[in-house]
């Protein structure tokens, strides 16, 4: 039986994608390369198309023996969806809405969801659990929690299993050198710091320096893209195992500022990273740091990259080695 994986050729997919042959599972994906790159994905059966085309998703389950979907397909820029809201509602919400039918039509019914911490917002307490509020800032994290709900009434009505994964901040690299974070434009700290490092940029900014946090600058939870991937893993697992659906949160559980992250490429880069304060990015929480207890015990994951050193240093191997991405 294949794993179909929606959004295979992203950053976090292509990782999972690369994860799941290594397990000697069969893949297909289906990713539309608005974002995606033809050469991140690694092997298995690659549709080029979009998640809005229903015919083409009743073919994809047609042509292929698929059990289980994990689906990652969907835009993750927080400062892009409080510009263009309506974009992140069509791909992401709608395009689910067709997922979840098709799956629906050819009997397929696990998923594994690929979501985010932006779904809880400012946080009630930290480090953040499962079972708290969920009242996102910003319009990605919005529709997130909208796939999260509309895959919980499929279950309800239609007896899906799912997981949902809500990550905290993906980084790094494979350890293969052959994929990493290529976004264009990029809008992630990590690879901003690291373009910066390279020259390719002249600083990197800051944005905000008057939160409520020791430096004042935002602080997020890192999580290397392949202790993320190995997640996804075990929550196919955990579905083919017939267990309940369950919402878990993957990340170190530790937090670092902006001007940490800095900080620390720069003495794994040994670059000088010029940078400058500027205003606010609009829709971001001052602090997001996971409570992961639920995953480890649950899932039996065990995030085994988790220095942020060495998060950075995986990163900027691949940045180095292809300081133009998949272009180069
Ligand atoms: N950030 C920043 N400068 C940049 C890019 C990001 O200060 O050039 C900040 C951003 O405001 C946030 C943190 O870095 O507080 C992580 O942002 P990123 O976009 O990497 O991930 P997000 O937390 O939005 O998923």
């Amino acid at each position: 039986m294949a794993v179909l994986v929606t959004g295979g050729a992203g950053y976090i997919g292509s990782h999972a994608v690369a994860a799941l042959l290594e397990k000697g599972e069969e893949v297909v994906v289906v990713d539309n390369l608005q974002q995606g790159h033809r050469e991140a994905v690694t092997g298995g059966r690659l549709y080029e198309g979009d998640l809005r085309d229903e015919e083409l998703l009743d073919r994809i389950f047609r042509e292929n023996e698929i059990d289980s979907v994990i689906h990652f397909a969907a835009n993750s820029l927080v400062g892009e969806s409080m510009k263009l809201p309506g974009k992140y509602y069509h791909n992401n919400v709608y395009g689910t809405l067709c997922l979840l039918e098709a799956m629906n039509r050819a009997g397929v019914k696990r998923i594994v969801f690929s979501s985010t911490a932006a779904t809880y917002g400012e946080p009630e307490s930290v480090p953040i659990r499962e079972t708290d509020r969920t009242e996102p800032t910003n319009a990605y994290g919005e529709t997130k929690l909208a796939m999260e709900k509309m895959i919980r009434w499929f279950e309800t009505a239609h007896e899906f299993r799912y997981v949902s994964l809500r990550y905290f901040n993906a980084a790094g690299a494979h350890e293969s050198g052959k994929i990493g974070e290529d976004h264009d434009p990029e809008t992630h700290l990590i690879p901003i710091v690291l373009q910066a490092a390279l020259g390719q940029r002249p600083h990197v900014s800051v944005f905000g320096e008057d939160y409520p946090t020791e430096d004042g600058s935002c602080v997020r939870d890192y999580i290397h893209v392949s202790d993320l991937a190995d997640a996804h893993i075990l929550a196919v697992e955990r579905l083919r195992r017939g267990e309940a659906s369950a919402v878990y949160n993957l990340g170190n559980g530790q937090g670092f500022s902006v001007k940490q992250v800095i900080d620390i490429a720069r003495r794994v880069t040994g670059r000088d990273i010029p940078a400058v304060i500027e205003p606010r990015r609009s829709g971001d929480p001052a602090v997001l740091i996971a409570a992961s207890d639920k995953a480890r015990a649950e899932l039996g994951w065990n995030p085994r990259r988790s220095e942020l050193e060495a998060i950075i240093a995986s990163a900027w191997g691949w940045h180095r080695a292809r300081p133009q991405g998949y272009r180069g």
